[in-house]
């Protein structure tokens, strides 16, 4: 990132002119080093790395539908000998939807016969378009070249209310895939079947309620208020009625049922969907929604109550949606016109809203104000805290601001200020690693480390390891950047760069007051390093994370930061090396044989079948197929002969067999337990080893 891309482009508040000067002069790192917390720098930065589904989607498309199971193998061959024909109807569905514009189209045609690259992968280059629409289509949008009649339920509907044959169906499909036309489409504008028996059908394929909407007449402003003026007339959805605490809400297209469970987990109650004929909802929509209406709504509230201003509102909608679907960050991330809003569920980033421009500055100034911090400063880098209550719960959220080039973007992490510690149970170990664990901590001194790469559960680890402390040791303390979680009974300091208060300082500090166990947030400097390697050498037991790609790896960390072999060695008790996967989505997995491929990556012996797991995603897991993480450890205890390899200073390899002489349990088998299990699939083994 260069200074002049952080700078964004701004044209009112010339107050702020100089400090944008000064951005342009200074170097980015020592910039937000400044003014934010390490944390905090390093929430930003890497909020945009861990992303396993669009690195996923931007690789390929068909392989990715055939990974996922969307697509037979049958289909995929077809598919990928049959690239004009996508191309062909992805394009021009897509300008139909109005999703992308007839002059996108000619230009991304044009940068493909440049590129080679086929049009999806373009329009998602050029920015165009959403991974998810692009799948969206590929699943449902378009009819392949696959032979077989589409939508089936429809078509047993349509044969069963006796509205068409199967002959004429059959002939319809033919027709309809050399003119290329989406099938439904073709029986339209054939009259063959009306809108309406095409709504119904559509209700019947979702397992939705069909509402014709003939009833409706008037509808609350408190019902319409429930959901964004915005988005009902983006997806022609409206809130009808309350029944059994349900709010139904109607809505005409069922392409957007995605779209419709996003939007559920942003309301006080549970939605029921309805699809509804799209001609009445348009009625009911221009009579009773308009932008007008909803800002004369408003403007009457706020004189009253100023909590209900649409900015206050939008954001207990954004900050509840985050909170109904089980996420930890909120990114706010502004772009020319729009700016969207995303969540990280479990690690994975998901688009969920897009707000105008006005709207999202409005936003970014109310959640700046709440949260403490300068709200005309656009230019510098700030953080701050915000604490709220949503839906009678008290909510904790950490704030970073960063310019960028349109504006500011804003990064949330909700802080689990009440989490429940987890045992080493809940947090996936195995009988054996939990029992290591305890014997590691059970010594009255010497260095525990947690070794893992960024996100990967390491402080969590640790905390659980004071938590299983408590109750035998009576002092312990913590020197963190940020604390993350209070501890009842632990003496807890906060890094305070700006007064001095650095790692090694609070270390050293802590030292004087007789700390009996000591965790150390982070070793990343020679400095702590040798603090913290002193206090384990003279009889305090340490705890800290390092950054490290392997159990073994966290031992020549500690070399590279100039520990002696000897120290080391005689210092460390033991080293804990982790990473988080994604657990499969039990509601939609389903079970399948290994190949033989997928024996030998296990290492299964023998002819007796297995059975593995894979999942196609479904609305309870946003479509990745993944519901929440486990962690999955590597641990060894450091014995007598290992600490004397670590003495003479061990290349990778003799420390790695030491390792295992000393009985180290690799990442390997406890990953390999869980594709066993039926708690992961096999590809997220292969990804992590
Ligand atoms: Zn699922």
């Amino acid at each position: 990132m260069t200074n002049n891309k952080a700078e964004p482009i701004e044209e009112e508040a010339p107050a702020d002119k100089p400090a944008s000067a000064e951005v342009r002069n200074k170097d980015f790192v020592e910039l937000l080093t400044e003014k934010l917390s390490w944390q905090t720098i390093r929430d930003v930065m890497t909020y945009d790395v861990n992303r396993p589904l669009m690195e996923k989607t931007t690789g390929d498309l068909a392989d990715l539908a055939l990974q996922r199971s969307w697509i037979t193998r049958e289909q995929y061959d077809e598919l990928r000998n049959s690239d004009d024909d996508v191309t062909e109807s992805l394009g021009q569905s897509m300008m139909e939807r109005g999703l992308i514009t007839q002059e996108q189209l000619t230009k991304a045609k044009s940068v493909m016969e440049r590129t080679g690259q086929p049009l999806w992968r373009t329009l998602l280059q050029l920015k165009m378009t959403l991974p998810a629409d692009v799948v969206q289509f590929l699943k449902s949008d378009i009819e392949l070249p696959f032979g077989k009649r589409p939508r089936p339920v429809l078509c047993r509907y349509l044969v069963d209310e006796g509205i068409c044959s199967e002959e004429q169906l059959d002939a319809a499909w033919r027709e309809a895939k050399a003119q290329k036309i989406e099938f439904g489409r073709y029986l339209k504008e054939n009259s063959m079947v009306s809108d309406e028996v095409l709504e119904r059908g559509a209700a019947l394929e979702l397992g939705l309620p069909f509402d014709d909407l003939a009833d409706v007449d008037e509808i609350s402003t408190h019902l319409l208020r429930m959901i964004p003026s915005g988005v009902l007339l983006r997806f022609t959805a409206l809130p009808y009625k309350v029944e059994a605490e349900q709010l139904f809400v109607a809505f005409s297209d069922p392409r957007h049922m995605e779209e419709m469970t996003k939007l559920g987990l942003m309301l006080k109650m549970p939605m029921q969907p309805v699809l509804a004929p799209r001609a009445r909802l348009e009625e009911l929509l221009e009579r009773l929604v308009s932008v007008d209406t909803f800002k004369s709504a408003y403007t009457q509230d706020s004189e009253t109550k100023e909590d209900e201003s649409p900015a206050a509102n939008m954001l207990t909608i954004i900050l509840r949606g985050l909170i109904n679907a089980e996420g930890s960050d909120i990114h706010i991330e502004p772009s020319l016109d729009s700016a969207r809003v995303r969540y990280r569920v479990d690690g994975i980033l998901h688009d969920f809203l897009t707000l105008d421009t006005d709207m999202a500055r409005r936003v970014s100034a109310r959640i700046k104000g709440l949260a403490g911090m300068e709200i005309e400063q656009r230019f510098m880098p700030q953080d701050g805290h915000l604490n709220l209550r949503i839906d009678d719960a008290d909510r904790n959220f950490r704030i970073a601001t960063v310019p960028s080039m349109y504006g500011e973007t804003i990064a949330m992490r909700l802080v689990q200020s009440e989490m429940a510690f987890s045992s080493f149970q809940q947090l996936g170990m195995l009988e054996n690693q939990r029992q290591l664990m305890t014997e590691m901590l059970n010594s009255p001194s010497g260095l525990v480390l947690t070794a893992g790469p960024v996100g990967s559960g390491k402080t969590t680890t640790l905390y659980s390891c004071l938590n299983c402390l408590e109750c035998f040791n009576q002092n312990i303390m913590t020197i963190e950047d940020p604390v993350e979680f209070e501890l009842s009974g632990v003496t807890q300091v906060q890094v305070q760069n700006k007064r001095g208060l650095t790692f090694s300082a609070g270390v050293r500090a802590l030292l004087r007051q007789d700390a009996d166990t000591l965790m150390i947030g982070e070793i990343r400097d020679e400095e702590t390093v040798q603090i913290a390697i002193r206090a384990a050498l003279s009889g305090t037991l340490v705890l800290s994370t390092i950054h490290a790609n392997s159990a073994t790896g966290a031992v020549a960390s500690l070399m590279q930061l100039g520990v002696t072999g000897f120290s080391a060695g005689n210092a460390l008790s033991g080293v804990v090396f982790q990473r988080l996967v994604h657990r499969i989505c039990k509601n939609c997995r389903e079970p399948y044989e290994a190949d033989a491929m997928e024996r030998k990556e296990l290492e299964v012996e023998g002819d007796e079948p297995i059975t593995l797991y894979r999942s196609r995603g479904c609305d309870s897991c946003f479509r990745t197929g993944y519901h929440g993480r486990i962690g999955v450890y590597e641990m060894v205890k450091i014995d007598e002969e290992m600490r004397h390899v670590i003495f003479s200073r061990p290349t990778h390899s003799e420390l790695q067999a030491a390792a295992t002489r000393a009985g180290m349990i690799p990442l390997k088998a406890h990953v390999r337990e869980l594709v066993i299990s039926g708690d992961i699939n096999i590809k997220e083994m292969l990804h992590i080893i």
